[in-house]
């Protein structure tokens, strides 16, 4: 009787012990979810398929983006209400023509623009964004084409001190950040970046920065994306998805 109870004690440790160091070595590793422009597209398709799963992600609108101007703006009040986060891209989408960004207006050239006058355009984007979801507290800001250097230094520094703002895949040190932002590129593609990235043990935030979604321009086709979507809800283990707000909430506070 002893002999048999010993005997089923060990059996039981021996399989509790694999299954242990299984999930001591499963790390979990932060993936954000990032939707560029305010897109007509992320309304329709990006945000009910995140809802579906109960993934939370941000979304850089402007106030020139057209979804904001009709009442398709409480679209996005709702979405905020639901937990994704409104984040700030300036107010006029500024980037530097001398980078070769030809198609840049005149009006939004970051070339000719200084970093007084960017951190004024930030704080007011804020303002327009607390009009829409009423969160009074610090935002990420996405930098349009990642430019930030102006007429007279770099206002993506002055921003982050001024409005204690986080700069979008910027917050932590460059070997800390997997960073894609698919056009046309297949579901296949993108997770293996994914899984190519959670292999790297300095990799602790996965970005994916999305525009259009089964429409509008860089787009990923509806169905790619809802394909990644099931691989992360299928791997929650080891992904921890959530809005760039929340994550560095986690890490820095
Ligand atoms: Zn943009």
């Amino acid at each position: 009787m002893i002999f048999s109870r010993l005997k089923c004690f060990i059996c039981s440790i021996l399989f509790i012990i694999p299954a242990l160091s299984h999930a001591m070595d499963e790390r979990q590793v932060s993936v954000s979810l990032s939707y560029d422009d305010g897109l007509q597209s992320q309304l329709d398709n990006a945000i009910p398929a995140l809802d579906h799963y109960g993934f939370k992600a941000s979304f850089y609108i402007l106030p020139t983006s057209k979804t904001v101007s009709g009442p398709e703006v409480e679209k996005w009040r709702n979405a905020a209400a639901e937990g994704h986060e409104l984040g700030n891209h300036t107010l006029f989408h500024e980037c530097s023509v001398s980078k070769g960004r030809t198609w840049v207006k005149p009006y939004a050239n970051l070339d000719n623009k200084t970093v007084e006058e960017m951190v004024a355009e930030v704080r007011v984007a804020n303002t327009f964004l607390y009009l829409i979801d009423g969160q009074k507290r610090r935002r990420s800001l996405t930098l349009p084409c990642g430019d930030s250097q102006t007429s007279n230094g770099n206002y993506a520094q002055a921003v982050a001190k001024k409005l204690s703002t986080y700069i979008y895949g910027r917050t932590f040190k460059k070997e800390h950040v997997a960073y894609l932002a698919p056009s046309g590129m297949s579901a296949k593609k993108i997770i293996r970046y994914i899984e190519n990235s959670y292999q790297n043990k300095h990799v602790k935030i996965i970005i994916l920065k999305f525009h259009g979604v089964g429409g509008d321009y860089l787009s990923t086709s509806k169905k790619d994306h809802d394909k990644i979507l099931t691989y992360l809800n299928e791997n929650r283990e080891r992904f921890k998805v959530d809005t760039y707000y929340n994550i560095m909430q986690r890490f820095f506070n």
